[in-house]
């Protein structure tokens, strides 16, 4: 059995940086790209009005301003018309925003300019207009004026937004190179266990870990891919632990202490999964294993976790061991790799244990002096009662006296919306 903190360190030394994946344009939303994007067209693509109005020549309004001017409307064009015809002195055509402009014309009049009763003007028709400020070029958006063919229109480094996707859609990119966000799959192990959907019979137990920890690996950026229950059977195990390496992290639960069916340790053994570590001195998580599989190239390898069955040990082995793995295989920087750990007073009595440190469902409020730490009440460690609406996990150190006024370290939960409590 090994300290929390060297378990910890092993997880950092052992996960290493995916190099960066050719992904889908919103797959990629919000990673970092590893290539700029280049553009394979010109932005706007060609001249195009940007009001709906006249397309006209500057020619015939330039020295005109606020004087009325008569033009013939010679065509009609909505966005998607495009026409060759070129617009004669003393013509013009009605345009809508997004038409290209039409040969010879190189400014757009707003309709709100037409005056007299002419603003329906279509073709065949006169308009009268009335520019009080009239300039050459107006409300025409230049061809280019945004971004050119070859250029990079977003960055290498750059994280890709909701508006970089826009960008990159725009600029013909359907697929980005971009950090890489790790492909996790999910395991259950247990002969009791059943799909969610299902009610369970006596003896039987929800698979509540799997939602769970995909939930968990989602929230991470990671990709979940589920494979479900495997029975307490060696071949059911083996069967799906093999497929489960294929992926970048195979998240295992159940099966890992020191009950007559805990098959897992021999089975990742028997699948050529080294073993980092089993056994951390913790509470809940105790029989944590944590191990990777090194492939044949060398240089890639897949992480494999063995969380305990119990949801909540789960849980917590989840946010203490696996973020940090797939915050380091997603490039995140350091800072990123754990909960926020801050500093805290508890204020109302809590159950250490005297041989490892544990960590407990708590509320966090800021107070005047700092951060008041209220654990939940918690019945264990297949509890997730507490977990679900808790604001982050309170560590209480191995034989502490867990009285109020105690100082604690918290680890924060972020919120949903990525602002944490305090
Ligand atoms: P184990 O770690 O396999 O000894 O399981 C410990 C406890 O967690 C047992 O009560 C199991 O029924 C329960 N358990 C195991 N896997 C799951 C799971 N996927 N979802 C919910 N409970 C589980
Ligand atoms: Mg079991």
């Amino acid at each position: 059995m090994i300290d929390l903190a060297t378990a910890i360190e092993l997880v950092e030394r052992t996960a290493a940086a995916l190099p960066p994946r050719r992904q889908r344009l919103l797959e990629a939303l919000g990673r970092r790209l590893a290539e700029a994007v280049v553009a394979d067209v010109d932005s706007p693509p060609w001249d195009r009005a940007m009001m709906d109005g006249f397309a006209v020549r500057s020619a015939d309004l330039v020295d005109r301003c606020g004087d009325l001017v008569e033009l013939d409307v010679v065509a009609d064009l909505v966005a998607g018309d495009v026409t060759t015809r070129p617009i004669p002195a003393g013509g013009c055509a009605r345009i809508m925003t997004g038409a290209p402009i039409p040969p010879g014309a190189d400014a757009v009049v707003p309709i709100e300019s037409a005056v007299e009763g002419t603003a329906a003007a279509h073709a065949g028709a006169r308009v009268r207009l009335r520019e009080p400020r009239f300039r050459s070029g107006q409300h025409v958006g230049r061809r280019g004026a945004a971004f050119r063919a070859g250029q990079e229109v977003v960055p290498a480094g750059a994280i890709l937004t909701a508006a970089g996707v826009g960008l990159a859609a725009e600029a013909g990119a359907t697929h980005v190179v971009a950090a890489a966000r790790p492909r996790v799959a999910i395991l259950s192990t247990g002969s009791e266990l059943v799909p969610c959907e299902e009610v369970p019979t006596h003896g039987r137990t929800r698979n509540s870990n799997g939602p769970m920890l995909a939930a968990a690996m989602a929230a991470l950026g990671a990709e979940p891919m589920s494979l479900g229950i495997a029975a307490d059977r060696p071949e059911a195990i083996r069967a799906a632990v093999s497929q489960g390496l294929a992926a970048d992290v195979l998240v295992l639960s159940g099966g890992v202490s020191a009950g007559d069916l805990d098959l897992v340790p021999e089975i990742f053994a028997a699948c050529g999964v080294e073993k980092v570590f089993h056994k951390v001195r913790l509470k809940p998580g105790k029989p944590v294993w944590f191990g990777r599989l090194l492939r044949g190239d060398g240089a890639s390898q897949t992480l494999v976790f063995g969380l305990p069955g119990n949801p909540a040990s789960s849980l917590v082995c989840c946010e203490l061991f696996v973020r940090p793995a797939i915050a380091i295989l997603a490039g995140q920087p350091p800072d990123r790799w754990h909960l926020r750990r801050c500093p805290g007073t508890l204020t109302a009595p809590a159950r250490a244990a005297v041989d490892r440190p544990v960590y407990l469902p708590c509320r966090i409020a800021s107070t005047g002096r700092g951060l008041a730490v209220t654990p939940l009440p918690w019945t264990g460690s297949s509890d997730l009662v507490s977990l679900a609406v808790a604001d982050g996990l309170v560590a209480l150190p191995a034989g502490a006296q867990a009285e109020p006024g105690l100082a604690v370290d918290v680890l924060v939960f972020p919120e949903e919306d990525g602002d944490p409590p305090a």
